[in-house]
């Protein structure tokens, strides 16, 4: 297979495995999802990625239920665990070993991250799966897929999600929305859209990291955006 990246850090949402359930783990899409990135990882490529956990929970939301702020977040953190060790076991079902490490020591569920431990791993051929977002409350895992993207020196974080690109509106409510084929952090920033949080693309810009958003849900399309074939958005 032809690749345009060699290491890559993928980015997926809580959501997105809960499938047409919207919420909890839809093991069909999880499936799907294992196959795709066993068919990159099996043709050379590194892949580190980083699941979030809105499928299970989300700090903010608890709060406005009454949870504690930082207790909610502690559990939308977990959630991560969960839906990463989930990923795991679906891709080693499928035949592609899998490594969890935590952003919080939670040893034996996962070792313990740091960016050594996740780097011997992709070097075996494993796919790193990081955990526990950056283990801090007030952050998104979209935050924590940037600063791991940067760290293990990926050469782009790919932003997994079930709409193809990004669009001048929500193409999901605005009908003349038009998909850009590429566009700049600032300009991100300055129309106000919603590819990911400001922190998360702060670190990017900061950091050089770029970002190809693309719609995970059809199968194939993950290594088509490894091969460099223009589907979704690059974010530079
Ligand atoms: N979270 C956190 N710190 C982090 C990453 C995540 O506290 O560094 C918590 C936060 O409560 C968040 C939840 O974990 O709502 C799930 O993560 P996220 O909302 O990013 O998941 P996604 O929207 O990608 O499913």
């Amino acid at each position: 297979m032809r690749s345009k990246y060699q290491r890559v850090l993928l980015k997926l949402s809580g959501e997105s495995l809960a499938g047409a359930k919207g919420t909890g783990i839809d093991t069909e899409r999880l499936g799907q999802y294992a196959e795709q990135i066993k068919e990159i990882a099996s043709s050379g490529v590194e892949v580190a990625i980083v699941i979030g956990g809105g499928n299970i929970f989300r700090g903010l939301s608890g709060a406005t239920r009454g949870f504690d702020r930082v207790k909610g977040d502690q559990m939308g953190m977990l959630a991560t665990v969960i839906n990463s060790l989930a990923l795991s076991s679906a891709l080693e079902s499928v035949g592609q070993p899998a490594r969890v490490l935590t952003a919080i020591n939670m040893f034996p569920i996962g070792e313990h991250y740091s960016k050594w431990k996740a780097i011997e791993a992709l070097k075996r051929g494993e796919v790193a799966i990081i955990a526990g977002g950056t283990g801090n409350p007030f952050f998104t895992t979209d935050t924590g897929s940037a600063l791991r993207g940067i760290e293990v020196e990926a050469d782009v974080m790919l932003k997994g999600t079930r709409v193809d690109g990004v669009y001048t509106a929500d193409p999901e409510k605005d009908s003349t929305a038009t998909k850009f084929s590429e566009i700049s952090y600032d300009e991100v920033y300055n129309r106000g859209l919603k590819v990911m949080d400001l922190t998360a693309t702060a670190l990017c810009k900061e950091n050089g990291l770029p970002i190809v958003v693309f719609c995970m849900d059809t199968p194939g399309n993950l290594a088509k955006v490894i091969a460099g074939e223009p589907i979704g958005t690059l974010v530079y």
